[in-house]
């Protein structure tokens, strides 16, 4: 089994975790079944002991129109597709020129921009359990039951790509704050926001540490430098906690958490 060494202080978005040994995965082998598939790590934060990790091999780097249908292999990074999209004039990928991410955790996570989702223009994904139509894969906002490795999603082919969109896309970013993070730390609950109920229970702009709920966004789990992971946990656990206690509400985490004695 070929290896890789990653530092994930460096490799992931909150510039939190060690340095690894992760296993490249080339093919679907059941050698691999113990391991956790890791995208670019912009939904993760690593602990400091976490399960034996996994990542996609160059070879499902790749980007082509193929019967009139876009098929993206799952290593493929969104600025890529999006540039690949901006010079074939093809539609609806726009809101990937402003969300990090490859194209398995885009899909595994059906990230999006407002309702400009990956899972809007998919049709199918083939996984290292064969191929599986749209139609039977449970999603919604964040969520998908895909539970094997993504290698190959395909899209329908619509032509018109939108630089209005990408401005838009850009604006809707404006508020958001560039010190490193995993974007949105907390799903929203129905009907509220948890940046909003983040704030309301004091903890906007709270630092332990490196780490804050940044002042500029308290959805936004911020790393000024040094961040460490059990900082993150002691704000993590304090904002689920106060928040359930002044309101009844569970704040669910958006960002996966890998650490096995978490
Ligand atoms: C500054 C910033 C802003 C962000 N804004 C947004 C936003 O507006 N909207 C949004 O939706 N997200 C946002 N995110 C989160 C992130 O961009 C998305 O969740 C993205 O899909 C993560 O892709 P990744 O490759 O980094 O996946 P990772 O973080 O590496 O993994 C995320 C999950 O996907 C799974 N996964 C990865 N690859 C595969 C695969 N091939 N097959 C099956 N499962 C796989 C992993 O097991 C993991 O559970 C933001 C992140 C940052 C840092």
């Amino acid at each position: 089994m070929k290896t890789k060494l990653i530092d994930f202080s460096k490799y992931s978005s909150m510039g939190i975790g060690p340095s690894l040994e992760v296993a490249i995965l080339d093919e679907c082998s059941s050698d691999y079944k113990d391991h956790y598939l890791i995208g670019s790590c912009n939904n993760l934060l690593i602990g400091n002991n976490p399960p034996k990790l996994m990542l996609l091999s160059k070879k499902y780097d790749y980007i082509k129109i193929e019967d009139g249908v876009l098929k993206i292999g799952a290593a493929t990074p969104s600025g890529k597709i999006n540039s690949f999209c901006k010079k074939n004039n093809i539609a609806n990928f726009e809101f990937l020129s402003h969300l990090p991410g490859k194209l398995g955790g885009l899909v595994y996570m059906n990230a999006g921009l407002k309702e400009y989702e990956i899972f809007n223009s998919l049709i199918d994904i083939t996984t290292c359990d064969g191929v599986k139509k749209k139609e039977e894969i449970a999603y919604g906002y964040r969520y998908t039951d895909i539970d094997y490795p993504i290698l190959e999603a395909s899209f329908e082919l619509t032509y018109g790509y939108s630089q209005e969109k990408v401005t838009m896309f850009k604006k809707m970013r404006s508020n958001q704050p560039s010190t490193p993070s995993a974007g949105s730390f907390f799903k929203n609950p129905e009907g509220d926001y948890a940046g909003r109920l983040i704030e309301a229970v004091g903890l906007k702009g709270k630092r332990v540490g490196d780490m804050e709920f940044s002042h500029e966004h308290a959805n936004f789990l911020v790393n000024h430098g040094d961040g460490k992971f059990e900082d993150a946990i002691y704000l993590i656990n304090e904002a689920q906690n106060r928040v359930k206690q002044e309101f009844g509400i569970d704040l669910e985490c958006e960002v996966v958490i890998l650490e096995r004695n978490f």
